[in-house]
């Protein structure tokens, strides 16, 4: 950035009074006669006696200016011509000798640069920002109109700025956020956790037999070099967001209503539907008395509410380890509005059947219940319903996006189009 003259030095120099000197015989750098000692430091002498003579002249801002690009310019500056011509020049035996010297001058000429230039600074705050000056220009101290005038001599204010393209939310994210208000409206509240987990909160707690087959590396992706410790402490990607439901019911006793949004990982190549990594959101109520029926009318309400008053749901049965009864909810196709047909065109999110199925749901079992028992989850007085979501899924969805793996590429184009 090229320096620019402090607003307030430009007046100074040409408001003050200029006395004659006589100029100095201008100094330039002799090539050396022989490297020795001597005449190394006869040498050095000259330099460093000029470069007083020279600094002790300067009266102004633009005298200062002259003085540094003279002595320090990187292109042909006097440092980069002892460089050039006693260092570069010298024998291998007298290198190490040279280069002392050569950098012993070098912090020389830049320190007296330094220092005088701050002398120029100190100057500029006695005669022309004393106190009385200093508050004219809206500067409370001398010291902070100083301040600001070192900032001057760094920053060219009237430089246009470098413009920051605004963000935006991604996708997947913005979904999420969407989902997670709906529940938050209900009286959900937000809870997370690692996504490194354990064995013991990713299955065993959640009533994984220790034969099940999500076990298997081929479905999870484990931590290396794990063989000596229990299975329950073995750690691994988690391959869902249901440890949080067990981490929470551990810390906050019931009733409960969280709703979990998170990052998981399986061991699955990469395609258009399939990612390595991918967010689920999952939800949990737990209380007296929660029926199936407080399943349906919370999650047929949530549907409604992220995808249109108009669709309608259903329940088919399924399974899963961690809830009984188990379900997966459809919803009629919000894309061709439950026809299957798009004009005269077959639906193809929804396969033409009129139905997407979007979450996996049930009742939570109460073998699950047993693990947070001492915590309030007696399994003979508490019920509860959970259910999860693929949040890419449903931006997918949504978005009318063909390939999941355009979420994760971060190519600016395709993000741009959600801003
Ligand atoms: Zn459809």
């Amino acid at each position: 950035m090229k320096k620019q003259i402090p607003h307030g030095l430009k007046s100074i120099r040409n408001d003050k009074v200029k006395k004659f000197r006589k100029a100095p015989v201008a100094y330039s750098v002799p090539k050396l006669k022989d490297f020795s000692a001597a005449s190394l430091d006869k040498a050095a002498d000259k330099l460093r006696s000029a470069l007083e003579t020279e600094a002790e002249a300067i009266d102004t801002w633009d005298q200062w200016v002259a003085f540094r690009d003279r002595w320090v310019a990187r292109k042909n500056g006097i440092v980069t011509q002892v460089r050039e011509t006693w260092l570069k020049n010298a024998p291998p035996s007298a290198k190490a000798g040279v280069g002392k010297a050569f950098n012993a001058t070098k912090k020389l000429v830049e320190d007296t640069v330094d220092g005088k230039r701050q002398s120029v600074m100190r100057w500029a705050e006695e005669r022309e920002l004393g106190p009385p000056e200093a508050s004219k220009r809206g500067f409370s101290t001398a010291k902070e109109a100083v301040r600001a005038i070192y900032q001057f001599e760094r920053l060219d204010i009237t430089l246009p700025g470098i413009p920051r393209p605004l963000g935006a939310e991604h996708p997947v994210i913005k979904t999420m956020n969407e989902i997670v208000s709906v529940f938050r409206n209900l009286g959900y509240s937000v809870q997370e956790g690692p996504v490194i987990e354990t064995d013991y909160y990713n299955f065993e707690a959640l009533n994984f037999p220790l034969n099940h087959p999500a076990r298997d590396t081929q479905d999870t992706l484990f931590i290396a070099n794990q063989e000596s410790k229990p299975v329950r402490d073995r750690l691994l990607l988690r391959t869902h967001t249901s440890p949080v439901q067990i981490r929470t019911m551990e810390k906050l006793k019931p009733p409960i209503r969280i709703v979990i949004p998170g990052k998981v990982h399986r061991n699955d190549p990469p395609d258009a539907s399939h990612s390595p990594m991918f967010h689920q959101i999952e939800g949990l109520a737990v209380d007296t008395n929660i029926t199936f029926g407080d399943l349906k009318g919370t999650l047929d309400h949530a549907m409604k509410a992220l995808f249109g008053s108009s669709v309608k749901t259903s329940f088919r049965p399924s399974f899963f380890p961690f809830t009984e009864p188990s379900a997966e909810m459809m919803v009629t196709c919000f894309i061709c509005g439950g026809s299957g047909k798009r004009g005269s065109e077959p639906c193809r999110p929804c396969k033409q059947t009129g139905w997407i199925e979007i979450l996996g749901c049930g009742m939570v079992d109460p073998n699950v219940f047993e693990f947070v028992k001492d915590n309030g989850y007696d399994p003979r007085k508490v019920s509860g319903f959970a259910f999860g979501m693929g949040a890419d899924r449903v931006a997918l969805l949504k978005y009318g996006v063909d390939d999941i793996q355009l979420f994760f590429q971060g190519d600016v184009r395709f993000l741009r189009q959600f801003a």
